[in-house]
């Protein structure tokens, strides 16, 4: 009597494959191994989109190889601490305060202050009024863009091609009568203005 009592009830959890069968098919689902799916289900992308956000902040900052490679503390050791946080971790001077905001020399070039790396010509630099010197274009190479997705907006980062130095953003398409319609919007203090153009590239 036991046993057949047991039986039909271990065909059921056991043997799933012999719920295809009709008789199966007439039973309404079973509330409980679905209640403890639906529970358990939600937990694990919700965890794996918390790492996932975080390690993406993370690796944001240039992973690409620069053939400057100095380290932080080498970096602090020759810049100011204003220029440490603008060019080694991104950081923007004030608009209108800079050094070279309203610098307009008819020749020279503006030089990354970090590596010495020549990166606008006194050519390329022009009027936008936006408060940060602005150029049109830049040396050839010279500047490596980024996607900036920070403060929620998507923005272009450049950086010196050279050692990674944070310079600032490039903005297109504004209608500044430029050659090339791009703004190169760069902080005072991630350059050095050398009035000789010196070896060129
Ligand atoms: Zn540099």
């Amino acid at each position: 009597m036991r046993f057949q009592g047991l039986i039909p009830a271990l065909r059921i959890f056991a043997l799933p494959l012999r719920s295809h069968s009709a008789r199966a098919l007439q039973r309404p689902p079973l509330p409980i191994p679905s209640a403890t799916v639906l529970k358990a289900g939600p937990t694990i992308p919700f965890l794996g989109a918390l790492f996932g956000s975080s390690a993406k902040t993370e690796s944001q900052p240039n992973n690409m190889s620069y053939p400057d490679q100095r380290s932080d503390d080498a970096w602090q050791a020759v810049l100011s601490p204003e220029q440490f946080k603008i060019l080694r971790q991104k950081g923007t001077e004030r608009p209108f305060t800079g050094e070279y905001d309203a610098h307009y020399p008819s020749q020279g070039v503006y030089n990354c202050a970090g590596c010495d790396a020549p990166l606008y010509k006194a050519t390329h630099k022009f009027k936008s009024g936006c408060g940060w010197p602005a150029y049109f274009d830049s040396i050839p190479g010279a500047v490596t863009r980024h996607t900036d997705r920070s403060f929620g907006m998507e923005r272009t980062e450049i950086v010196c091609s050279n050692c990674g130095g944070h310079l600032g953003h490039v903005f297109k398409g504004e209608g500044y009568p430029t050659p090339t319609d791009e703004r190169h919007c760069v902080n005072s203090v991630s350059l050095r203005f050398k009035e000789d153009e010196g070896q060129g590239n």
